[in-house]
């Protein structure tokens, strides 16, 4: 079972004092799936992404990233924990994307790409821009190399982020509202690269509000309020009939 499945969620809760932000939260995600997170702000879901990412650690429960359990806690006992290197191993491989186009403003695209491979994998820097100007290609930026962040649209930029991450060659991609400080027209650019990425074959969990791209391209949807999962599903399922009133009153106000 475990092989099948990049992430496996079992009663993960997590506070910062005495906010309990996730309260037993279980969920899964198979290998090469999609699944779309959503929810009110303040729900809990870029904390969850920040567990799986080993930027935070659970207060109890069970979290397993590739078979690999993460963390393990009951009744205040540690029963199992990643060592920090052994976690610095594992986030190597898990790509993340954020609101906000975190790209160094010194390096073009080019460069910005290319750095992790070249310090961190230690990749020959030949070898280095090869693959990075693929990535550039893949993301409709082949032109753009050279160019500074403070010279690309957000949404260019945040394309750059993504073949960024994915420079790295990672075995899981982690999205909180990629396309949420967009302006409108750039939105679907950047959908458009997510959703080439999910057809060839990345496992992918996507905090977004995008219920177009959630129907489209999802194989499931769960819905978090105040640090629960409310509802998950098929998305076009959810979507269309959702069964509770805070889901109901959640997508009224982003559909
Ligand atoms: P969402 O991404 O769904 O908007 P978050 O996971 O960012 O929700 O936040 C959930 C709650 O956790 C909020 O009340 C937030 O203030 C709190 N929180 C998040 N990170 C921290 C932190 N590092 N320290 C203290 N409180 C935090
Ligand atoms: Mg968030």
């Amino acid at each position: 079972m475990t092989d099948t499945l990049m992430v496996e969620a079992d009663r993960v809760s997590k506070s910062f004092g005495s906010n309990k932000v996730l309260k037993s939260i279980s969920l899964t995600v198979k290998r090469g799936e999609v699944m779309c997170l959503v929810g009110p702000s303040g729900s809990g879901k870029s904390t969850f992404l920040r567990c799986i990412n080993h930027l935070e650690s659970v207060d109890a429960g069970r979290l397993r990233v590739d078979g690999e359990l993460v963390g393990y806690r009951e009744k205040g006992h540690i029963l199992h924990e990643l060592k920090p290197r052994e976690a610095a191993l594992q986030r190597r491989d898990i790509g993340m994307v954020f609101q906000r186009f975190n790209l160094f403003p010194h390096m073009t695209a080019l460069e910005n790409i290319i750095e992790a491979p070249l310090r961190v994998k230690r990749m020959p820097k030949a070898k280095a821009i090869e693959r990075g100007m693929d990535l550039l290609a893949q993301v409709g930026l082949a032109d753009k190399a050279d160019s500074y962040p403070a010279h690309l649209s957000g949404g260019q930029q945040q394309r750059v982020a993504i073949a960024r991450a994915l420079a790295m060659d990672p075995k899981l991609m982690l999205f909180d509202e990629p396309t949420s400080a967009l302006d409108p027209e750039l939105v679907g650019e950047v959908l458009d690269v997510m959703k080439q990425l999910a057809k060839e074959g990345m496992t992918m969990i996507v905090v977004t509000h995008e219920m177009g791209f959630a129907r489209e391209v999802a194989d499931s949807l769960v819905f978090m309020d105040g640090g629960v999962v409310v509802e998950s599903g098929d998305p076009r399922e959810v979507l269309a009939n959702p069964k509770h009133e805070r889901t109901k009153s959640f997508l009224s106000k982003v559909l």
